[in-house]
């Protein structure tokens, strides 16, 4: 090995935060979203963790076929059903189930020639404004689908925008009661805030994403502290280098910050290319041969920088975590005003990973 960074997955930390899922809603079944190559954390290295599911929810067929190739054999949801028409004997082939969010996805499905019915989830929009039938167009859409040789079991599928308050659901969810009136459906509406947070949402399969990687939905990390859930996660680095600042001494591009007196600077082996977020601010928390230290001066490509003072004994070699269980992915997220999904997500591939 030669650069000294590299990104931990924990197993054991996804097995254990599925377990603290399924505790949330333990009348539903659960569909692990590992969207986004499993936010950041790697579809292929993940999957298995959460092989006690009862399905995984994606966007990308590639991921789709991969689980498929794997040889999972429960269900896999499409989040947002097919982009063309021409899809649909790949979402045949593999036995995917599909998102209907819009008209010309029913007049695809009833066109497609497939060897047996797909499973679709019926999306209507309660209120987000991205994908989905207008509540009012609900009961059309259904009995549509419905109709349709090619369509076999049908959930209804809703979204929340704002699920980390009680407020955020209560529209929501008298818009998804009034669009299922008459129909004889299952639903499935509650994200990681809503399956956390709001039981009245869980109906009959829950769909959560970032507690499973051990993060809150609602980016402060203190919402979730008491939760049990485990950081998946680990950025670690060293230090490679070492200054001592005189006062008045500037550190980084712009010398965003300078020395009030003596003091030991240590230089990190990651940056922005890595996936640290390149607006980290002074004081975004950062853990150095075991005591919480901060960033000081700019993020730059390959490099951070970090004040001393707290570890005097820290020196070349020491070990850094940028993130993980000592310092959460949240905490930096927030400092950066970003979210940990984020900083998850853009883990670069240059970085090694490693699978504990
Ligand atoms: C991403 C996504 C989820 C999971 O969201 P989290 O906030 O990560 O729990 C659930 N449902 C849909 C439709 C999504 O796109």
């Amino acid at each position: 090995m030669s650069r000294p960074i590299v990104a931990t997955i924990d197993t054991s930390a996804l097995r254990h935060n599925l377990a603290v899922a399924r505790q949330a809603a333990p009348h539903s079944r659960l569909w692990s979203v590992v969207k986004a190559n499993a936010y950041g954390h790697g579809i292929d290295r993940v999957w298995q963790s959460f092989s006690d599911t009862d399905g995984f929810a994606l966007l990308n067929l590639e991921e789709a076929i991969l689980l498929r190739e794997r040889g999972w054999k429960k269900p896999i949801l499409l989040l947002e059903g097919f982009f063309h028409a021409d899809e649909l004997p790949i979402l045949d082939r593999y036995r995917l189930t599909t998102s209907v969010h819009s008209n010309w996805q029913i007049q695809a499905l009833a066109k497609a020639k497939l060897s047996a019915p797909l499973d679709i989830y019926l999306k209507m929009n309660s209120g987000m404004n991205r994908l989905g039938f207008q509540p009012e167009q609900v009961n059309h859409a259904w009995h549509k689908l419905r109709g349709l040789e090619n369509v076999g079991e049908m959930t209804l599928m809703a979204h929340f925008a704002e699920a980390e308050t009680s407020q955020g659901i209560t529209e929501p969810m008298k818009r998804i009661d009034h669009a299922a009136e008459g129909l004889d459906c299952p639903r499935s509406l509650a994200n990681s805030a809503a399956t956390l947070w709001h039981r009245e949402t869980h109906y009959h399969w829950v769909r959560p994403g970032i507690i499973l990687y051990g993060a809150s939905p609602s980016g402060k990390w203190q919402d979730v502290a008491s939760s049990g859930l485990q950081p998946a996660m680990t950025l670690n680095s060293e230090l490679i280098a070492v200054q001592t600042l005189k006062g008045g001494d500037g550190v980084g591009y712009g010398a965003r910050y300078r020395a009030a007196g003596e003091q030991r600077i240590g230089v990190v082996a990651c940056g922005y290319a890595d996936g640290y977020p390149r607006h980290a601010p002074n004081g975004t928390p950062v853990w150095v041969d075991g005591v919480r230290t901060q960033v000081v001066g700019a993020v730059s490509m390959d490099m951070i920088t970090v004040d001393l003072t707290p570890c005097p004994q820290a020196g070349i070699g020491s070990q850094v975590e940028l993130w993980g269980n000592n310092v959460k992915i949240d905490e930096v997220a927030e400092a950066a005003g970003t979210v940990g999904y984020e900083l998850m997500c853009a883990l670069a591939p240059r970085v090694p990973v490693q699978v504990s």
